[in-house]
């Protein structure tokens, strides 16, 4: 196993972090640290999306002739990695990272010609459609229908938890076609358009107060038959060719490491007892041991890298990533919490209204929103439960 980056990944790294040091503007940074939820709005991700768009770098994993750069698996990872260092804004991954791929590989060049420079430009930012009520980790239970009526799909249902389905105009989805048959067999992929009268989109808010997913109600909603990817009926195996091509790559642990080092700054300034926080013992066996977890995590994601730089595949690790990233993203916004006390409550400028974001330096209001929201990733991207499932088959042949 190589753990160590060769000559050429370092040379690499230097090239990505001066890139990043003229080309990443602070306002961007700034707006990341401000960002409590998964993703950044739409217009700060799309703003970093057309820098990235300018140089080539936006999606790596696609094919060259579509704009892809042709990068090896570690210096994909070097790129994510020192991305994080940086503090840039997520990319919002539904059109760059889950449906380009699916179009790379199912989609007809008609549609590949179409779609692929609009998710680059920006122009149509999709959401995806795949859970509904009573259907997630069971998702070929979906229930959602698409009938053909004159040439053209029409569609009759509900998608819910939809990330950022009031900011896209457009979804691709997973639809029931067939009912007769077994339930894998019977869904369909389609690409609907969110602006049109059969589409209604209602926010859910989170306990956070963010607003970032949504319930999706298709009623007579319309797609035509070349809004259609691959055969139909064969919407779950294009749905799990998108998984596969998901797989690996994770940069978890540097983001890990970024939020630790905001932990401990913080806990040197707050004062108990005539004493920053940072020299209680208490703190620092926490944080101590948060700092070797996400190490583990970062070896962990290195062990991945190293397989996939041999032509392996990222296998039952990249489940262990999701649930280390997970458990540890959740206990670092907690001890963050648990430092900053009081401070930690968003204050509201009422002269401004009840709408305006908090008042306050982004270190301090920004982490109840964080702590809070980081509760869902034990559910989204696959449940802990399930990536349990997956490491107790492919691990301990349970
Ligand atoms: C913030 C957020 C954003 C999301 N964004 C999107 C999106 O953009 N598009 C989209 O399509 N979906 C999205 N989802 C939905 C997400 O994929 C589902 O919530 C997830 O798949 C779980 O499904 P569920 O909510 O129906 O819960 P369920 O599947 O009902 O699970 C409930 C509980 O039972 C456990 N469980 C279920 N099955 C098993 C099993 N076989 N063995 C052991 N335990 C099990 C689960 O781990 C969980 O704890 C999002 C979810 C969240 C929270």
């Amino acid at each position: 196993m190589e753990l160590q980056f060769n000559q050429e990944e370092l040379e690499f790294q230097k090239e990505v972090k001066e890139f990043l040091d003229v080309n990443l503007p602070q306002h961007l940074i700034e707006q990341a640290k401000r960002t409590t939820a998964v993703f950044p709005d739409k217009e700060v991700a799309l703003e970093w999306q057309s820098i990235l768009a300018k140089k080539g770098w936006l999606v790596p994993s696609w094919p060259e002739e579509y704009g892809g750069t042709n990068w090896n698996p570690a210096q994909k990872y070097i790129f994510s990695l020192e991305c994080a260092n940086a503090g840039a804004p997520s990319l919002i991954p539904m059109g760059l990272n889950m449906l380009g791929p699916v179009l790379i590989g199912y989609g007809t060049q008609e549609q590949k010609d179409f779609y692929l420079p609009r998710i680059i430009s920006g122009e149509d930012y999709w959401c995806q459609g795949y859970s509904e009520p009573g259907s997630g980790s069971d998702l070929a239970s979906l229930k959602c229908k698409a009938e053909i009526k004159d040439d053209k799909y029409i569609i009759n249902g509900t998608k819910i938890w939809t990330t950022h389905a009031h900011f896209a105009n457009k979804i691709f989805c997973l639809v029931r076609t067939d009912n007769s048959t077994k339930p894998q067999q019977g869904i369909t992929f389609l690409l609907i358009d969110m602006e049109q009268d059969g589409v209604n989109v209602e926010p859910i808010i989170m306990l956070s107060g963010d607003h970032d997913v949504n319930q999706v109600v298709f009623n007579d909603a319309e797609a035509s038959i070349d809004q259609r990817i691959g055969n139909e009926g064969e919407g779950w195996t294009v749905a799990k060719y998108l998984l596969e091509f998901e797989r690996g790559g994770s940069s978890a642990s540097a983001r890990s490491f970024k939020a630790i080092n905001l932990a401990k700054s913080l806990a040197e300034e707050i004062i108990d007892d005539d004493e920053p926080l940072l020299a209680n013992p208490a703190y620092i066996k926490r944080i101590s041991e948060l700092e070797l977890r996400a190490q583990s995590l970062q070896y962990t994601e290195l062990r991945t890298l190293s397989s996939m730089k041999k032509g392996g595949s990222p296998g039952p690790e990249s489940s262990m990533s999701k649930n280390l990233a997970t458990d540890l993203q959740q206990e670092i916004t907690e001890i963050t919490l648990d430092i900053i006390g009081y401070f930690g409550i968003p204050k509201h400028d009422n002269t401004l209204g009840n709408n305006e974001a908090p008042v306050g330096s982004e270190k301090f209001i920004t982490q109840a929103g964080r702590y809070q929201n980081s509760r869902a990733a034990s559910i989204y991207g696959g449940s802990r439960e399930i990536q349990k499932n997956i490491i107790a088959k492919a691990v301990l042949g349970l």
